[in-house]
């Protein structure tokens, strides 16, 4: 999922395709280029768990593309009034 679209939930399968997304869309963020590795692709997951079953090799939790990308996510959730709703989609 997108992290910089505040408020809005951009679900993107590949994580090639959430790249080019931010690239397009989010421009003024600036990501370090292992941020969106299948590896980190975990912090950025709709569904961990299930990334985890088809990813081998997730980034660990201290590497500093995953530290970089739970703020971004973190920060992002944030963004929604209604914390709860987060899962229900
Ligand atoms: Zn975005």
């Amino acid at each position: 999922m997108c992290a910089w679209c505040e408020g809005k939930k951009n679900v993107y399968t590949r994580i090639a395709d959430l790249e080019s997304h931010v690239k397009k869309v989010n421009r003024e963020v600036t990501i370090s280029k292992d941020q969106f590795t299948r590896a980190n692709g975990f912090y950025f997951a709709k569904y961990p768990e299930d990334y985890a079953k088809v990813v081998e090799n997730i980034n660990p939790y201290d590497a500093k593309a995953a530290y970089e990308a739970r703020k971004a996510m973190r920060s992002w959730s944030d963004t929604f009034s209604d914390k709860q709703a987060m899962g229900d989609q």
